[in-house]
């Protein structure tokens, strides 16, 4: 068994900002017991958050590929390649992410850790496959990935956690309510010290701009959240949530946003106290103190 105190879940949400007071133009204030936004702090029981910066000193909208690797290094990636860059991860990013990821990290100091993601085909997945930073810095530890039939044995969960997006082709695949979803990654997360989730869904629809779209996917990613928290306060996992960059919470505009990201974590640290994050590249010294002091 491992011990209560060193398991950590890092749910990393693409495009989920820190945005204005206003629920008509942040969508995420329909649920304020979870969401911060610029003068109001999350208030669900034992829930704690501090902004963090996502821009890094680097000028125009911050973007995923140079964020995500600054979030999973710890480094600070758009600095080091000179400006956001978007979509997949050049070579320099994916050399940077096969020795400095917290899974090789993680890995290479004796602590399990794993990426709770299931993928359609992980077999077909070759060393020239284009794939994401989450993926790269997860595969550079030499651990499979997860499969979409693993998320019927409770071992996977499918990036929008519902599996609605994987449509008709996987026929067998049930729909996943918000709890269910919930106690599936819990279920992961207990095993290990440190997993990883990643939903996008918040990213795909903030470009899209469909508000009625935005407003029922915060509901379901909210009922999850809260789902997951309350599970996890249960066991004792801890609980971090974190952004790349902004999007979702400004419906006044499709593109990502230079506003600050939460870093929303369920526990009382000491470490956290004493080595407040200020931007992404603080999340994974900070799990890494947590973890192995
Ligand atoms: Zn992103």
């Amino acid at each position: 068994m491992l011990k209560a105190s060193r398991k950590i879940l890092l749910i990393f949400i693409d495009g989920l900002g820190i945005g204005e007071d206003d629920p008509r133009l942040n969508p995420l204030l329909h649920h304020p017991d979870i969401w911060p936004a610029k003068n109001h702090k999350p208030d669900f029981n034992g829930l704690s958050n501090i902004p963090i910066d996502a821009c890094l000193g680097v000028e125009g909208l911050p973007q995923s590929a140079t964020g995500q690797t600054a979030l999973l290094t710890g480094i600070n990636a758009p600095k080091l390649v000179g400006k956001h860059l978007q979509g997949f991860p050049s070579r320099k990013l994916i050399e940077l992410l096969k020795n400095e990821s917290i899974f090789v990290h993680l890995t290479r100091n004796g602590y399990n850790a794993t990426f709770a993601n299931a993928y359609r085909h992980p077999e077909d997945i070759t060393p020239f496959s284009r794939l994401s930073v989450t993926s790269h810095a997860f595969k550079a530890s030499g651990q499979p990935f997860r499969s979409v039939e693993q998320i019927e044995k409770r071992e996977a969960l499918y990036h929008d956690f519902t599996n609605r997006s994987l449509g008709d082709k996987w026929g067998d695949i049930p729909i996943l309510s918000a709890q269910e979803a919930a106690d599936i990654l819990v279920g992961i997360a207990k095993k290990e010290h440190f997993t990883l989730y990643e939903h996008f869904m918040t990213d795909i629809l903030g470009h899209k701009g469909d508000k009625s779209a935005i407003l029922s996917l915060i509901r379901q990613l909210s009922d999850f959240i809260h789902s997951t928290l309350t599970l996890a306060n249960e066991e004792g996992i801890k609980i971090i949530i974190t952004s790349d960059h902004g999007n979702i919470e400004d419906s006044s505009v499709k593109t990502h946003t230079r506003n600050s990201v939460p870093f929303i974590w369920n526990f009382d640290s000491e470490i956290i106290d004493e080595n407040q994050p200020e931007r992404i590249t603080d999340v994974i010294p900070l799990i890494k103190k947590i973890l192995i002091g």
